[in-house]
């Protein structure tokens, strides 16, 4: 696969935890690539000789081809995350892709369901930003995990989509918030065991932790059939999601 070049032209912190990246493609100068399709980056590790590859979803919709936003949490010691928190405006990457069957699809006229945990949002928002202004009977929801209200992020955005698509909802959950929270508590799965009552009309798309995944998938199925795409980004660890 060929090799792409990138300058990092802006950075955001989103939470305390969260960063996103704007990267103004160099070579080739603009990208074709499907709302939920990821690149991916040679990165040291720690210690060690050799490079390990680490895949990150573009967060923004192929409409803007000349550059990528990418959306990451930090993992401590973890050499994917640790090159992006130390990447700054200026610097030049160097990245493969896009790549990945983790893609919108047609499925119209299906409502769509979106969810998420943590930083899963990135493809979605890709997927979201391409779909909704293209969308026009469908019912899209999207219900996302995070952990606290000191994780939310991309709220004022997603309440502009609703305001402006009226067949889009979006629910946050919170797993563990502090006094004061009035939305949903609890996992992402619970809020989809509550709220999906048929899945005869729908197309699904889940991006996240493994767990998640899999319970998910495992009610979805419990509960008829419809198309369900997915994106596994790690397995086990108590994101709080
Ligand atoms: C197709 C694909 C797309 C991805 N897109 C994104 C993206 O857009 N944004 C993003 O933040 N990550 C994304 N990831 C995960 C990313 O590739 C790395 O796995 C993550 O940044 C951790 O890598 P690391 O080298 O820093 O840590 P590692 O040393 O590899 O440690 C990873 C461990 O940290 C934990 N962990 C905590 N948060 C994450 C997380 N977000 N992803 C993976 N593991 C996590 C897990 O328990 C995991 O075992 C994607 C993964 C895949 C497979």
């Amino acid at each position: 696969m060929q090799t792409n070049a990138a300058e990092v032209v802006r950075m955001q912190d989103l939470t305390h935890d969260v960063r996103a990246i704007d990267l103004r493609l160099i070579s080739p100068a603009t990208l074709d690539f499907q709302p939920g399709q990821f690149i991916s980056f040679e990165v040291p590790v720690e210690g060690k000789t050799h490079l390990m590859t680490r895949a990150y979803s573009i967060a923004s919709p192929p409409n803007h081809k000349s550059s990528l936003t990418l959306v990451f949490n930090r993992v401590d010691h973890g050499p994917g995350s640790t090159f992006l928190f130390g990447l700054t405006p200026g610097d030049q990457v160097h990245f493969k892709g896009p790549a990945g069957s983790f893609h919108l699809r047609d499925d119209a006229p299906r409502n769509v369901l979106f969810v998420a945990t943590g930083t899963g949002i990135a493809p979605i928002r890709s997927m979201l930003h391409t779909l909704l202004p293209k969308a026009t009977s469908q019912i899209v929801t999207l219900l996302w995990g995070l952990r606290a209200q000191q994780d939310l992020y991309y709220q004022e955005e997603l309440h502009e989509l609703e305001v402006r698509h009226p067949m889009f909802h979006s629910t946050v959950t919170l797993s563990r918030p502090d006094p004061g929270w009035t939305g949903p508590t609890g996992r992402v799965t619970a809020l989809v065991q509550k709220r999906v009552k048929t899945v005869d009309n729908f197309a699904v798309y889940l991006c996240g932790n493994g767990d998640m995944i899999k319970d998910v998938t495992n009610f979805l199925r419990s509960r008829g059939l419809c198309p369900i795409y997915r994106e596994k980004w790690y397995d086990k660890e108590d994101k709080g999601q």
